[in-house]
């Protein structure tokens, strides 16, 4: 049969793939995940995309981003500054974190996405293509441009009323970069890569509850049970998450401990004059409120308090409702999991909210601002949900509903 025989990502469904119109997308019977889509000279567009990305990304961290001017004293500031302020303050992990997830993963993926293209591009299927393209693929939901942007603007706001805030040519390269970025992802569509590989999978034989791998990684599909590697893209292939249940419960309840103390402690001090005044997630919340900001202290709220807290319940119900092989809702369940998935990271808008203002307001007697040992307990807080959002196999949520069907 010259039919090709997809997996679906998230619930395992097998579907034929058929030929569709120009700009459509295909999604899964079952549980509506994006299977793959139709766009003419993808390729060109996402390497033209790309390759934007990445002069913009330069611009990005060559110019200067921010400054801040207070009766004749400016502060200037580029894009690495927060990370940096951060590690000069003592806060070694957190300016790390901030480092990475607004410069180095971003510039993985850039990178990687581009070596990539430019083999498929000329017909070639790339060397260790395995290996980059699951480093990009790993990297991707930890490149968090956007929540950056948002913790920049949240500062210029804040900012507004204690000194001059002055924009560099930088910040406006990053704000078309977040476009372009994010455009570019949706552009490539990983079949075009794999197809060129020399290894197909072989023929799969359909029967009532037959046993099929699927290759996270390249979608390739086997019977053999046996398995352990993908022959094409070298990947480990199981035939679900290894210990997913036990490793999301633990990666939770670590969560749920450190939830208390990133609340109680400060995740930063105001120095105004000489005088200090910790305050909390929460009492920035307060501030902004009092500050008659309830755009802002909105968003802060949300983004601090109540996603992390709302992660933590969909996740503790998703795995009761797995555990107890509930039918309920398989479809609405999935569509809980991503949206996990994709509002948790937005949580680090706090972080780097700290690591501008602390990189920004340093204007020695007259203002200062530092990080509270409440935002590394804050951060640990969001690392590990979005850890235990991965550990978790939505597939789970399908076993219990149905037996293999194609469609
Ligand atoms: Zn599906
Ligand atoms: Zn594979």
């Amino acid at each position: 049969m010259s039919t090709k025989l997809i997996a679906c990502h998230e619930c395992d469904a097998m579907h034929y793939q058929e030929s569709i119109p120009i700009g459509a997308k295909a999604l899964c019977r079952h549980c509506g995940y994006l299977l793959y889509r139709h766009v003419p000279g993808s390729i060109d567009i996402a390497l033209a995309l790309y390759l934007t990305a990445l002069i913009l990304f330069i611009i990005a961290n060559v110019f200067p981003f921010l400054a801040l001017e207070l009766g004749g004293r400016e502060v200037h500031n580029i894009l690495l500054s927060g990370g940096l302020a951060m590690y000069d303050m003592g806060m070694g992990e957190l300016g790390l974190l901030i480092f990475l997830t607004s410069i180095i993963f971003p510039a993985t993926v850039i990178l990687g996405m581009l070596y990539l293209l430019l083999f498929v591009r000329a017909g070639v299927f790339p060397p260790m293509a395995g290996p980059v393209y699951r480093l990009v693929n790993g990297l991707m939901p930890w490149s968090l441009l956007g929540v950056f942007m948002l913790g920049t603007l949240i500062s210029i706001v804040k900012l507004q009323d204690l000194a001059n805030v002055i924009f560099g040519p930088a910040i406006i390269a990053f704000a078309v970069l977040i476009f372009v970025y994010t455009f570019a992802r949706s552009r490539f569509h990983p079949a075009e890569l794999w197809n060129l590989s020399p290894v197909k999978s072989p023929e799969i034989h359909l029967q009532e509850d037959a046993f099929c791998l699927n290759c996270h990684t390249c979608g390739y599909l086997s019977q053999d049970i046996s398995l352990h590697k993908c022959p094409r893209c070298t990947s480990p292939i199981h035939h679900r998450k290894t210990n997913s249940i036990e490793k999301t419960w633990a990666l939770l309840a670590a969560a749920t401990i450190l939830i208390l103390p990133a609340n109680l402690y400060p995740v930063m001090t105001v120095i105004r004059f000489g005088q200090g005044e910790p305050s909390t997630i929460l009492g920035g919340v307060m501030k902004l409120i009092q500050a008659n900001m309830w755009g802002l202290a909105m968003i802060v709220f949300i983004a601090s308090i109540v996603v992390p807290i709302m992660k933590l319940l969909i996740l503790i119900f998703l795995l009761i409702s797995v555990q107890k092989k509930s039918k309920w809702r398989p479809r609405d369940r999935t569509q809980l999991y991503r949206i996990t998935e994709v509002v948790g990271a937005w949580s680090m808008v706090d972080i780097y909210l700290v690591g501008i203002l602390s990189a920004l307001v340093s204007l020695g007697s007259m203002s200062t601002i530092e990080p509270g040992i409440g935002a590394v307990y804050f951060a640990a807080v969001v690392v590990i949900t979005m850890f235990a959002a991965q550990s978790f196999d939505p597939r789970l949520i399908w076993d219990n509903v149905r037996i293999k069907q194609i469609e």
